[in-house]
């Protein structure tokens, strides 16, 4: 990562060989005093960061906006918690609803500041390559604060009540792909953060395999008498993509109810049938 944005590669104090993803995200995420001197080195990254953040409370805000709180509270929302499978669908419908604005929201607001405080000041010859590394940028802090918000999740919440972690990140790279694609921006940096997240892990614990993480690999290939490999493969993204489709379902019935209460934002339309 750090030579992909010309920053200083500073190596943790800690040695991480081996270790699964999840675990060296929660040392980092708890000890920040391990990373403290990278951080240091690479004012760089503050994109990143503030990417991160966003993430995290335009998800929270779309909570409000969009009505949730009011419909949990609402005589409407007994007709979706009937039995304990429906309240967990309605439950991850309203998260993926709020990851999609987060996404949403994040990528447009970075962009807008992108565009109207930072692109006039580059030189014409440099715009094209740090506008790509600027939202490359964004894109790996979406993808930490995924892994961020892994790191908190509880067993008792996941995959029951919110939905599975690797679905949500599924369905941030297709909604982020259908916003590039509708403003004509060229989306390969989409899977290039992902996969530059995960070689960063990778770099830390010596080898994909060790990672145990679905974003780093989410499918295991069997190869004649030795141990399953990990790899990431498009099977493995198609059949997480297939998991979102009972929330979309889902979502048709939700969408006229949450009209009633939204505050702000706009809620994407339904396009599937109603369940
Ligand atoms: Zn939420």
């Amino acid at each position: 990562m750090a030579k992909r944005f010309r920053t200083e590669s500073v190596e943790p104090t800690k040695d991480y060989s081996g270790m699964y993803l999840l675990d060296i995200a929660k040392d980092l995420i708890f000890h920040e005093e391990l990373v403290r001197e990278s951080i240091e080195a690479n004012g760089v990254t503050t994109n990143v960061f503030f990417s991160l953040l966003c993430y995290v409370i335009c998800h929270e805000y779309a909570h409000i906006a969009h009505g949730h709180l009011d419909f949990r509270l609402s005589n409407d929302f007994r007709e979706f918690t009937a039995t304990q499978q429906d309240s967990e669908l309605t439950a991850r419908t309203l998260e993926m609803d709020a990851d999609a604005s987060a996404v949403t929201l994040t990528f447009t607001l970075l962009e807008q500041i992108f565009l109207a405080g930072i692109k006039p000041r580059i030189p014409a010859e440099r715009v094209e390559e740090l506008t790509a590394q600027c939202r490359l940028q964004y894109l790996v802090g979406i993808t930490l604060a995924h892994i961020f918000l892994d790191s908190l999740a509880g067993k008792d919440t996941v995959p029951r009540y919110h939905p599975m972690t690797y679905v949500r990140f599924v369905a941030f790279q297709i909604v982020l792909l259908k916003v590039g694609e509708s403003q004509g921006i060229d989306t390969d940096f989409v899977e290039e953060a992902r996969k530059l997240v995960v070689d960063t892990f990778v770099h830390l614990s010596g080898d994909v395999s060790n990672l145990h993480h679905p974003i780093a690999a989410n499918t295991m290939v069997h190869e004649g008498e030795g141990e399953p490999v990990g790899e990431y493969t498009s099977l493995g993204f198609h059949s997480a993509a297939a998991h979102l489709e009972d929330c979309g379902r889902r979502w048709t019935r939700l969408y006229p109810i949450l009209a009633k209460f939204l505050r702000g934002g706009r809620l994407a339309p339904p396009y599937a049938d109603p369940l």
